[in-house]
């Protein structure tokens, strides 16, 4: 039994998707407006090991595992002002390079990877609903969530809300009724990039777009959120709130999951706003190796702070370096099991450093030791299995094929859950983009008609 820490209840709890055939996990991307340093990927990798595990378990072809791109933000705009360039071209700058360094790292390809600009309308239909349920109002061109609306506010990361409020940056503006509430929707100046919608051109707050993908790329409750600490509150609270509002009270996410920071030898968070980050490409120009650079963000739980420095990276040397000289001519090609040991420590809310004990102790089997380091998704060992769904599904060399396939995606949950009409909505709008689709025995394929 998978067991995980839920921030949520705050205990550790036995994972049970609500469907074993059909296990969903959403984490927070990034937001490209520059390129991610070392501490962004901790989750990222985190939560690779665990679409790993949860394969493992569940089967490789029963986890549905999305990761978005946040690709309209003010800082993306303030970006493409200040080079004088348009926005996609600084988001796909930046989607890039997060896609190689994640790469390098030996981060698969999530199934799914929406992108905020092509989730817009399912933004916008959240909004509808929230205002039409009296959870949201219009003011001064802007749409905002009423957190007095809503009585749970507050209950995921469970802090007063005049606590909240101090601790957090929460924009004060007069036009809202509470402090607290926060944006769905904001107006855009003419050279600001915006959407008509709401009676105005404007554009989704950060929040909302989270909510909006998941419900239309996963379904109404997923089993497992993501992301870093940070995200407790106010982004992570603010999903949640939405979500239950727009869906009549069901949960957006039945467990919560949040890696602890890495900080910089010497203390203090590692942001984008601080200048002395570094960056995966810097790392592996100064010599460090994808697997050392790995390894390294998995050598403390996930869930405790990491001190970054050249310490560990030094110690995750030594010990890779062992390792590696152990495995000597096993053949690579074929795959081993991983060792029940280590399966069974990251059973354990992803218990790395106990993980890496149980190899320790097995390192002088080298099959066992390929298995393990493997299983770990170390980059130079390759990838463990080939998806063949994931070659087509999504990715940003065709964002509209990104966008079909978070729709089929959507209707495959829609069809899982008998919501026939919900299904034949997804159909349509697909029709009406010249799509056709095709459902078999190996899953709905789709092609332009
Ligand atoms: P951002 O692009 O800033 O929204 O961050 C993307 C993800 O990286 C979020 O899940 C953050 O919580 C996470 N993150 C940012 N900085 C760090 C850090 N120093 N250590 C660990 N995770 C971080
Ligand atoms: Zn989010």
């Amino acid at each position: 039994m998978i067991r995980l820490y839920n921030t949520a209840a705050r205990v550790k709890q036995d994972f049970k998707p609500i469907n074993p055939d059909r296990v969903t996990m959403y984490v927070c991307g990034p937001t490209v407006y520059g390129r991610a340093h070392i501490g962004n990927f901790r989750p990222a990798v985190v939560f690779d090991v665990l679409q790993r595990l949860l394969r493992h378990h569940y089967g490789p072809d029963k986890v549905i595992y999305a990761r978005n791109i946040t690709d309209i933000d003010d800082k993306i705009m303030d970006q493409a002002r200040a080079e004088g360039v348009a926005i996609d071209v600084i988001t796909d700058r930046y989607e890039t390079l997060y896609l190689e360094d994640a790469a390098a790292l030996g981060v698969e390809r999530p199934d799914l990877h929406p992108h905020a600009t092509t989730s817009i309308p399912a933004m916008i239909a959240m909004i509808e609903v929230l205002t039409a349920k009296g959870h949201a109002y219009a003011a001064q061109g802007h749409v905002l969530f009423d957190v007095a609306s809503h009585g749970d506010y507050g209950s995921l990361s469970r802090r007063p809300l005049d606590e909240m409020i101090a601790g957090a940056r929460v924009e004060v503006a007069p036009y809202k009724r509470n402090p607290a509430d926060f944006v769905l929707w904001k107006p855009s100046s003419k050279d600001q990039a915006g959407w008509p919608s709401l009676g105005g051109r404007g554009r989704p707050g950060w929040h909302i777009e989270c909510s909006a993908m998941i419900a239309e790329s996963l379904g109404t409750t997923i089993d497992i959120h993501g992301g870093g600490i940070d995200l407790t509150f106010p982004h992570h609270e603010n999903e949640c709130a939405q979500s239950a509002c727009a869906h009549d009270g069901a949960p957006l996410a039945n467990v919560w999951m949040h890696n602890g920071f890495l900080n910089f030898g010497g203390g203090g968070k590692m942001s984008k706003s601080l200048g002395n980050v570094q960056n995966v490409g810097e790392l592996v120009a100064a010599g460090w190796t994808g697997d050392e650079l790995r390894l390294g963000l998995l050598s403390a739980h996930y869930r405790q702070p990491l001190t970054w420095d050249e310490a560990l990276l030094g110690q995750t040397r030594a010990r890779l370096g062992n390792w590696l000289r152990k495995l000597g001519d096993v053949p690579r090609g074929v795959r081993p099991p991983p060792p029940a040991a280590v399966v069974e420590a990251l059973f354990d809310d992803l218990n790395t450093p106990a993980a890496l004990a149980a190899i320790a102790a097995i390192e002088h089997d080298s099959e066992a030791l390929l298995g393990a380091l493997a299983f770990l998704g170390l980059p130079s060992l390759g990838p463990e299995r080939s998806r063949n769904a994931a070659n087509n599904r999504s990715g940003r060399e065709d964002p509209d094929a990104a966008h079909i396939e978070t729709l089929v995606a959507g209707r495959l949950a829609a069809r899982l859950a008998k919501n026939w009409a919900e299904s034949d909505r997804i159909r349509g709008v697909l029709t009406a983009q010249g799509i056709s689709l095709e459902d078999g025995p190996g899953g709905t394929t789709w092609r332009r008609s």
